[in-house]
Protein backbone atom coordinates (compact mmCIF):
# COMPACT_ATOMS: atom_id res chain seq x y z
CA UNK A 1 0.00 0.00 0.00
CA UNK A 2 1.28 3.55 -0.87
CA UNK A 3 1.59 6.00 1.89
CA UNK A 4 3.37 9.10 0.27
CA UNK A 5 1.66 11.38 -2.17
CA UNK A 6 2.13 10.92 -5.88
CA UNK A 7 4.42 13.88 -7.34
CA UNK A 8 1.35 14.81 -9.13
CA UNK A 9 -0.52 15.17 -5.80
CA UNK A 10 2.70 16.47 -4.38
CA UNK A 11 2.37 19.59 -6.93
CA UNK A 12 -1.39 20.12 -6.48
CA UNK A 13 -0.66 20.68 -2.88
CA UNK A 14 1.97 23.68 -3.55
CA UNK A 15 0.23 24.99 -6.27
CA UNK A 16 -3.30 25.13 -4.20
CA UNK A 17 -1.42 26.38 -1.03
CA UNK A 18 0.59 29.18 -2.89
CA UNK A 19 -2.89 30.12 -4.73
CA UNK A 20 -4.92 30.16 -0.90
CA UNK A 21 -2.54 31.90 0.84
CA UNK A 22 -2.06 34.77 -2.02
CA UNK A 23 -5.61 35.26 -2.91
CA UNK A 24 -7.91 33.59 -0.01
CA UNK A 25 -6.28 34.52 2.42
CA UNK A 26 -6.61 38.79 2.12
CA UNK A 27 -10.35 38.11 1.63
CA UNK A 28 -10.77 35.96 5.46
CA UNK A 29 -11.03 39.13 7.32
CA UNK A 30 -13.44 41.33 5.62
CA UNK A 31 -15.67 38.67 4.67
CA UNK A 32 -15.92 36.99 8.41
CA UNK A 33 -16.38 40.37 10.25
CA UNK A 34 -19.49 41.54 7.58
CA UNK A 35 -20.52 37.59 7.07
CA UNK A 36 -20.60 38.05 3.23
CA UNK A 37 -19.05 35.83 0.52
CA UNK A 38 -16.65 37.16 -1.78
CA UNK A 39 -18.30 36.17 -4.78
CA UNK A 40 -15.74 37.03 -7.11
CA UNK A 41 -13.96 33.45 -5.91
CA UNK A 42 -16.57 31.33 -7.40
CA UNK A 43 -15.22 32.54 -11.05
CA UNK A 44 -11.56 32.73 -10.19
CA UNK A 45 -11.64 29.05 -8.21
CA UNK A 46 -13.82 28.16 -11.52
CA UNK A 47 -11.31 29.22 -13.74
CA UNK A 48 -8.41 27.65 -11.93
CA UNK A 49 -10.54 24.24 -12.53
CA UNK A 50 -10.82 24.06 -8.61
CA UNK A 51 -14.20 25.18 -8.02
CA UNK A 52 -15.50 21.44 -9.00
CA UNK A 53 -11.74 19.56 -8.80
CA UNK A 54 -12.67 16.16 -9.59
CA UNK A 55 -15.40 16.81 -12.74
CA UNK A 56 -13.46 16.28 -16.21
CA UNK A 57 -11.81 18.95 -17.54
CA UNK A 58 -13.83 19.29 -20.79
CA UNK A 59 -16.46 20.73 -18.60
CA UNK A 60 -14.13 22.99 -16.71
CA UNK A 61 -13.28 20.55 -14.09
CA UNK A 62 -9.70 19.79 -12.67
CA UNK A 63 -10.19 16.10 -13.43
CA UNK A 64 -8.22 15.07 -10.35
CA UNK A 65 -9.52 12.16 -8.12
CA UNK A 66 -10.16 12.18 -4.42
CA UNK A 67 -7.15 12.31 -2.65
CA UNK A 68 -6.56 15.60 -4.39
CA UNK A 69 -10.05 16.60 -3.33
CA UNK A 70 -9.22 16.14 0.09
CA UNK A 71 -5.73 18.34 -0.41
CA UNK A 72 -7.41 21.36 -1.74
CA UNK A 73 -10.36 20.79 1.67
CA UNK A 74 -7.53 21.05 3.79
CA UNK A 75 -5.84 24.14 1.94
CA UNK A 76 -8.74 25.77 2.01
CA UNK A 77 -9.80 25.27 5.77
CA UNK A 78 -6.31 25.74 6.62
CA UNK A 79 -7.17 29.48 5.35
CA UNK A 80 -10.48 29.78 6.39
CA UNK A 81 -13.74 26.97 6.95
CA UNK A 82 -16.15 29.67 5.93
CA UNK A 83 -15.13 30.00 2.82
CA UNK A 84 -14.64 26.40 2.18
CA UNK A 85 -17.98 25.73 3.03
CA UNK A 86 -19.15 27.97 0.22
CA UNK A 87 -17.23 26.44 -2.45
CA UNK A 88 -17.29 22.90 -1.07
CA UNK A 89 -20.90 22.58 -1.40
CA UNK A 90 -20.85 24.06 -5.40
CA UNK A 91 -17.79 20.83 -6.08
CA UNK A 92 -20.51 18.35 -4.31
CA UNK A 93 -24.32 18.51 -3.68
CA UNK A 94 -25.46 20.79 -5.70
CA UNK A 95 -23.50 20.05 -8.73
CA UNK A 96 -23.06 15.97 -8.74
CA UNK A 97 -27.22 15.12 -8.55
CA UNK A 98 -27.21 16.82 -12.27
CA UNK A 99 -23.38 16.00 -13.12
CA UNK A 100 -24.54 12.16 -12.74
CA UNK A 101 -28.21 11.87 -13.00
CA UNK A 102 -29.25 15.08 -14.60
CA UNK A 103 -30.57 15.83 -18.21
CA UNK A 104 -28.39 17.01 -21.13
CA UNK A 105 -30.50 20.12 -20.96
CA UNK A 106 -30.19 20.65 -17.24
CA UNK A 107 -26.15 19.75 -17.57
CA UNK A 108 -25.87 22.76 -20.24
CA UNK A 109 -28.23 25.28 -18.37
CA UNK A 110 -27.02 24.52 -14.51
CA UNK A 111 -24.35 22.30 -14.99
CA UNK A 112 -21.69 23.90 -16.97
CA UNK A 113 -22.00 27.46 -15.70
CA UNK A 114 -21.93 25.85 -12.15
CA UNK A 115 -18.44 24.14 -12.78
CA UNK A 116 -17.15 27.61 -14.20
CA UNK A 117 -18.50 30.11 -11.20
CA UNK A 118 -20.80 31.50 -13.31
CA UNK A 119 -24.07 30.40 -11.61
CA UNK A 120 -23.77 29.86 -7.87
CA UNK A 121 -25.68 26.68 -6.47
CA UNK A 122 -27.18 25.60 -3.35
CA UNK A 123 -28.90 22.18 -1.95
CA UNK A 124 -31.60 22.39 0.23
CA UNK A 125 -32.72 18.95 1.86
CA UNK A 126 -32.62 19.64 5.95
CA UNK A 127 -35.60 21.76 7.40
CA UNK A 128 -37.15 23.67 10.21
CA UNK A 129 -38.58 19.81 11.59
CA UNK A 130 -36.52 17.56 9.80
CA UNK A 131 -32.49 17.14 10.27
CA UNK A 132 -30.73 13.67 10.40
CA UNK A 133 -34.21 11.60 10.01
CA UNK A 134 -33.95 13.21 5.97
CA UNK A 135 -36.29 10.24 4.99
CA UNK A 136 -38.97 12.71 6.80
CA UNK A 137 -39.09 15.39 4.80
CA UNK A 138 -42.09 17.43 4.07
CA UNK A 139 -41.37 19.35 1.86
CA UNK A 140 -44.39 18.03 -0.85
CA UNK A 141 -43.81 18.11 -5.30
CA UNK A 142 -47.49 17.80 -6.46
CA UNK A 143 -47.35 16.86 -10.14
CA UNK A 144 -49.74 19.15 -11.88
CA UNK A 145 -49.61 18.66 -15.69
CA UNK A 146 -46.32 19.09 -17.15
CA UNK A 147 -45.12 21.10 -13.97
CA UNK A 148 -44.38 20.36 -10.84
CA UNK A 149 -45.69 22.49 -7.33
CA UNK A 150 -43.44 22.51 -4.69
CA UNK A 151 -44.39 23.15 -1.03
CA UNK A 152 -42.46 23.89 2.21
CA UNK A 153 -39.72 25.30 3.86
CA UNK A 154 -35.78 24.57 3.99
CA UNK A 155 -32.70 26.02 6.50
CA UNK A 156 -29.64 26.15 7.23
CA UNK A 157 -29.21 26.25 3.64
CA UNK A 158 -24.91 27.12 2.74
CA UNK A 159 -25.59 29.69 0.16
CA UNK A 160 -29.05 30.07 0.15
CA UNK A 161 -28.93 33.83 0.15
CA UNK A 162 -26.24 34.01 -2.74
CA UNK A 163 -27.16 31.32 -5.07
CA UNK A 164 -28.72 31.16 -9.02
CA UNK A 165 -30.06 27.84 -7.80
CA UNK A 166 -30.97 25.33 -5.87
CA UNK A 167 -31.09 21.26 -5.82
CA UNK A 168 -34.17 20.53 -3.58
CA UNK A 169 -35.13 17.18 -2.21
CA UNK A 170 -39.27 17.04 -2.10
CA UNK A 171 -41.22 14.16 -1.27
CA UNK A 172 -44.20 13.29 -3.90
CA UNK A 173 -45.34 10.74 -0.72
CA UNK A 174 -44.34 11.27 2.44
CA UNK A 175 -45.70 7.56 3.35
CA UNK A 176 -43.15 6.44 1.09
CA UNK A 177 -40.46 8.08 3.05
CA UNK A 178 -36.91 7.70 1.30
CA UNK A 179 -38.70 6.45 -1.63
CA UNK A 180 -40.98 9.24 -2.18
CA UNK A 181 -38.11 11.84 -2.45
CA UNK A 182 -36.51 13.69 -5.82
CA UNK A 183 -34.53 16.59 -6.37
CA UNK A 184 -35.38 19.27 -8.19
CA UNK A 185 -33.99 22.69 -9.49
CA UNK A 186 -34.91 25.77 -8.62
CA UNK A 187 -33.72 28.51 -10.09
CA UNK A 188 -33.63 32.05 -8.19
CA UNK A 189 -36.34 34.21 -10.10
CA UNK A 190 -39.12 31.02 -9.84
CA UNK A 191 -42.24 32.40 -8.57
CA UNK A 192 -42.93 31.26 -5.29
CA UNK A 193 -38.68 30.54 -4.31
CA UNK A 194 -37.56 33.21 -1.42
CA UNK A 195 -34.79 33.16 0.91
CA UNK A 196 -36.39 34.65 3.58
CA UNK A 197 -34.22 34.99 5.75
CA UNK A 198 -30.29 35.12 6.32
CA UNK A 199 -28.76 33.24 9.22
CA UNK A 200 -27.01 34.39 11.63
CA UNK A 201 -24.26 31.91 12.79
CA UNK A 202 -21.75 31.65 15.77
CA UNK A 203 -18.80 30.42 13.01
CA UNK A 204 -18.25 29.82 9.46
CA UNK A 205 -19.61 33.17 8.66
CA UNK A 206 -18.67 33.81 5.32
CA UNK A 207 -20.65 30.87 4.38
CA UNK A 208 -23.58 32.68 3.79
CA UNK A 209 -26.63 30.45 5.03
CA UNK A 210 -30.32 31.18 4.57
CA UNK A 211 -34.07 29.86 5.10
CA UNK A 212 -35.70 29.16 1.94
CA UNK A 213 -39.51 29.16 0.97
CA UNK A 214 -41.40 27.26 -1.83
CA UNK A 215 -44.95 28.89 -1.91
CA UNK A 216 -46.62 27.04 -4.34
CA UNK A 217 -43.46 27.34 -6.48
CA UNK A 218 -44.02 26.11 -10.23
CA UNK A 219 -41.36 24.58 -11.98
CA UNK A 220 -41.17 22.51 -15.33
CA UNK A 221 -40.71 19.01 -14.65
CA UNK A 222 -38.27 18.98 -16.29
CA UNK A 223 -36.34 20.27 -13.71
CA UNK A 224 -36.66 17.44 -11.78
CA UNK A 225 -33.43 15.50 -11.27
CA UNK A 226 -33.09 11.89 -13.47
CA UNK A 227 -36.39 11.04 -15.27
CA UNK A 228 -38.07 8.67 -13.01
CA UNK A 229 -39.75 9.97 -9.36
CA UNK A 230 -38.31 8.83 -6.10
CA UNK A 231 -34.87 8.24 -6.98
CA UNK A 232 -33.68 11.17 -4.90
CA UNK A 233 -32.48 9.80 -2.19
CA UNK A 234 -30.03 6.99 -4.05
CA UNK A 235 -28.99 10.20 -6.34
CA UNK A 236 -27.09 11.73 -3.08
CA UNK A 237 -25.69 9.00 -1.38
CA UNK A 238 -22.71 8.56 -2.84
CA UNK A 239 -21.99 12.29 -2.97
CA UNK A 240 -22.71 11.71 0.62
CA UNK A 241 -20.70 8.96 1.16
CA UNK A 242 -17.96 11.34 -0.99
CA UNK A 243 -18.15 14.62 0.61
CA UNK A 244 -18.13 12.12 4.25
CA UNK A 245 -14.26 12.07 3.11
CA UNK A 246 -13.79 14.96 2.66
CA UNK A 247 -14.55 16.60 5.74
CA UNK A 248 -11.47 14.46 6.78
CA UNK A 249 -9.09 17.00 4.89
CA UNK A 250 -11.86 19.96 5.95
CA UNK A 251 -10.89 18.93 9.85
CA UNK A 252 -7.62 18.27 9.07
CA UNK A 253 -7.26 22.31 7.76
CA UNK A 254 -8.58 23.66 10.72
CA UNK A 255 -7.07 21.30 13.08
CA UNK A 256 -3.06 22.59 11.19
CA UNK A 257 -4.56 25.75 11.22
CA UNK A 258 -5.39 25.81 14.98
CA UNK A 259 -1.88 23.81 15.61
CA UNK A 260 0.26 26.63 13.71
CA UNK A 261 -1.65 29.40 15.88
CA UNK A 262 -0.21 27.70 18.98
CA UNK A 263 3.26 26.84 18.25
CA UNK A 264 3.69 30.58 17.37
CA UNK A 265 1.88 31.66 20.22
CA UNK A 266 3.31 29.37 22.41
CA UNK A 267 6.94 30.73 21.35
CA UNK A 268 5.53 34.23 21.67
CA UNK A 269 4.54 34.34 24.99
CA UNK A 270 6.27 34.71 28.08
CA UNK A 271 5.80 33.97 31.27
CA UNK A 272 8.17 32.94 34.38
CA UNK A 273 10.98 34.34 32.47
CA UNK A 274 10.58 31.78 28.95
CA UNK A 275 8.49 30.92 26.33
CA UNK A 276 5.98 28.63 27.73
CA UNK A 277 6.81 26.34 24.81
CA UNK A 278 9.64 25.43 27.17
CA UNK A 279 7.30 24.31 30.13
CA UNK A 280 7.48 20.09 29.34
CA UNK A 281 2.88 20.52 29.67
CA UNK A 282 2.77 22.85 26.60
CA UNK A 283 5.23 20.68 24.34
CA UNK A 284 3.25 17.67 25.30
CA UNK A 285 0.24 19.56 24.32
CA UNK A 286 1.75 20.21 20.44
CA UNK A 287 3.06 17.18 20.33
CA UNK A 288 -0.50 15.74 21.03
CA UNK A 289 -1.71 17.95 18.38
CA UNK A 290 0.93 17.11 15.78
CA UNK A 291 0.39 13.29 16.21
CA UNK A 292 -3.43 13.45 15.47
CA UNK A 293 -3.14 16.16 12.77
CA UNK A 294 -0.41 12.90 11.05
CA UNK A 295 -3.54 10.46 11.80
CA UNK A 296 -6.08 12.54 10.64
CA UNK A 297 -4.53 13.39 7.48
CA UNK A 298 -3.10 9.76 6.47
CA UNK A 299 -6.36 8.49 7.35
CA UNK A 300 -8.04 10.47 5.21
CA UNK A 301 -5.59 9.86 2.03
CA UNK A 302 -6.17 6.08 2.70
CA UNK A 303 -9.92 6.49 2.51
CA UNK A 304 -9.83 8.70 -0.63
CA UNK A 305 -7.70 6.40 -2.19
CA UNK A 306 -9.62 3.10 -1.78
CA UNK A 307 -12.15 5.41 -3.12
CA UNK A 308 -10.40 6.18 -6.31
CA UNK A 309 -9.83 2.34 -6.86
CA UNK A 310 -13.44 2.26 -6.84
CA UNK A 311 -14.00 0.45 -3.59
CA UNK A 312 -17.08 0.28 -1.56
CA UNK A 313 -15.92 2.73 1.43
CA UNK A 314 -19.63 3.72 3.21
CA UNK A 315 -17.91 2.34 6.25
CA UNK A 316 -14.90 3.90 6.27
CA UNK A 317 -16.32 7.33 4.91
CA UNK A 318 -18.07 7.63 8.54
CA UNK A 319 -15.21 6.51 9.71
CA UNK A 320 -13.23 9.06 8.89
CA UNK A 321 -15.28 12.11 9.29
CA UNK A 322 -16.61 11.16 12.97
CA UNK A 323 -12.69 10.16 13.65
CA UNK A 324 -11.68 13.62 12.14
CA UNK A 325 -14.63 16.13 13.35
CA UNK A 326 -14.32 14.52 16.97
CA UNK A 327 -10.14 14.40 17.17
CA UNK A 328 -10.22 18.20 15.82
CA UNK A 329 -12.43 19.13 18.42
CA UNK A 330 -10.16 18.00 21.24
CA UNK A 331 -7.11 20.02 18.93
CA UNK A 332 -9.22 22.98 19.26
CA UNK A 333 -9.70 22.91 22.99
CA UNK A 334 -5.72 22.15 23.94
CA UNK A 335 -5.60 25.14 21.29
CA UNK A 336 -7.73 27.55 23.21
CA UNK A 337 -5.77 26.20 26.71
CA UNK A 338 -2.52 27.20 24.86
CA UNK A 339 -3.70 30.61 24.23
CA UNK A 340 -4.76 31.17 27.82
CA UNK A 341 -7.09 34.38 28.27
CA UNK A 342 -5.98 35.61 24.90
CA UNK A 343 -7.36 32.96 22.81
CA UNK A 344 -10.86 34.06 24.18
CA UNK A 345 -10.16 37.24 22.67
CA UNK A 346 -11.45 38.35 18.97
CA UNK A 347 -7.99 39.56 17.78
CA UNK A 348 -6.43 36.20 17.80
CA UNK A 349 -7.68 33.78 15.09
CA UNK A 350 -7.51 30.94 17.22
CA UNK A 351 -11.39 32.04 18.29
CA UNK A 352 -12.16 31.46 14.69
CA UNK A 353 -11.02 27.98 14.26
CA UNK A 354 -12.61 27.18 17.45
CA UNK A 355 -15.87 28.40 16.38
CA UNK A 356 -15.14 27.63 12.71
CA UNK A 357 -14.59 23.53 13.88
CA UNK A 358 -17.36 23.62 16.30
CA UNK A 359 -19.92 22.67 13.76
CA UNK A 360 -18.08 19.92 12.10
CA UNK A 361 -19.42 17.30 14.40
CA UNK A 362 -23.26 18.74 13.43
CA UNK A 363 -23.08 19.17 9.51
CA UNK A 364 -22.91 16.17 7.04
CA UNK A 365 -24.42 13.71 9.36
CA UNK A 366 -24.04 14.33 12.96
CA UNK A 367 -21.37 12.43 15.21
CA UNK A 368 -24.04 10.30 16.34
CA UNK A 369 -25.51 9.54 13.10
CA UNK A 370 -22.06 8.39 12.22
CA UNK A 371 -21.45 6.25 14.97
CA UNK A 372 -25.15 4.56 13.64
CA UNK A 373 -23.95 4.32 10.11
CA UNK A 374 -20.40 2.48 11.20
CA UNK A 375 -22.44 0.04 13.09
CA UNK A 376 -25.14 -0.64 10.67
CA UNK A 377 -22.51 -1.54 7.79
CA UNK A 378 -20.52 -3.47 10.57
CA UNK A 379 -23.25 -5.37 10.63
CA UNK A 380 -24.92 -4.79 14.21
C1 LIG B 1 -23.91 26.01 9.30
C2 LIG B 1 -24.75 24.90 8.76
C3 LIG B 1 -24.79 24.67 7.38
C4 LIG B 1 -25.61 23.67 6.86
N1 LIG B 1 -25.71 23.53 5.50
C5 LIG B 1 -26.68 22.71 5.00
C6 LIG B 1 -26.96 22.70 3.59
O1 LIG B 1 -26.30 23.37 2.79
N2 LIG B 1 -27.99 21.91 3.15
C7 LIG B 1 -28.74 21.15 3.98
O2 LIG B 1 -29.66 20.49 3.52
N3 LIG B 1 -28.48 21.14 5.32
C8 LIG B 1 -27.49 21.90 5.84
N4 LIG B 1 -27.24 21.92 7.19
C9 LIG B 1 -28.03 21.06 8.06
C10 LIG B 1 -27.22 19.95 8.73
O3 LIG B 1 -26.94 18.95 7.80
C11 LIG B 1 -28.05 19.48 9.93
O4 LIG B 1 -27.89 20.47 10.93
C12 LIG B 1 -27.65 18.12 10.42
O5 LIG B 1 -28.04 17.16 9.49
C13 LIG B 1 -28.32 17.79 11.76
O6 LIG B 1 -29.68 18.05 11.75
P1 LIG B 1 -30.33 18.95 12.90
O7 LIG B 1 -29.50 20.14 13.08
O8 LIG B 1 -31.76 19.12 12.59
O9 LIG B 1 -30.18 18.09 14.23
P2 LIG B 1 -31.13 16.91 14.74
O10 LIG B 1 -31.28 15.87 13.70
O11 LIG B 1 -32.36 17.49 15.32
O12 LIG B 1 -30.24 16.30 15.91
C14 LIG B 1 -30.12 16.91 17.20
C15 LIG B 1 -29.26 15.98 18.06
O13 LIG B 1 -29.91 14.69 18.17
C16 LIG B 1 -29.03 13.68 17.74
N5 LIG B 1 -29.77 12.60 17.08
C17 LIG B 1 -30.69 12.72 16.08
N6 LIG B 1 -31.12 11.50 15.71
C18 LIG B 1 -30.45 10.60 16.48
C19 LIG B 1 -30.45 9.18 16.56
N7 LIG B 1 -31.20 8.42 15.76
N8 LIG B 1 -29.63 8.59 17.48
C20 LIG B 1 -28.84 9.34 18.28
N9 LIG B 1 -28.80 10.69 18.25
C21 LIG B 1 -29.59 11.31 17.35
C22 LIG B 1 -28.10 14.36 16.75
O14 LIG B 1 -26.91 13.62 16.58
C23 LIG B 1 -27.89 15.70 17.44
O15 LIG B 1 -26.92 15.57 18.43
C24 LIG B 1 -26.39 22.87 7.74
C25 LIG B 1 -26.32 23.09 9.11
C26 LIG B 1 -25.54 24.10 9.63
C27 LIG B 1 -25.55 24.33 11.11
Amino acid sequence: MKFELTEEQRMAKEAIRRFVEKEVAPLVEEAEAEAKFPLHLFRRMGNLGYLCVRYPEEIGGGGADKVTECILAEELNRICAGIAAALMVQGGLATAPIYHFGSQELKERILLPAVKGEKIGAFALTEPDVGSDAASIKTRAIKDGDHYILRGAKTFITNGPICHYAVVAATIDPSLKAEGISLFVVEKDTPGFTVTRKLDKVGNRSAETGELLFDDCRIPATNMIGDKEGKGFEQIRDTLMSGRITYGGRSTGVAQAAYEASLKYGKDRVQFGRPIVEFQVTRFKLAQMAMKIDVMRSYTYRVARLFDEGHRVMKEASMVKLFCAETLQEILSQAMQIHGGYGYMMEYPIQRYWRDGRLFTVTEGTSEIHHLVIARESGF
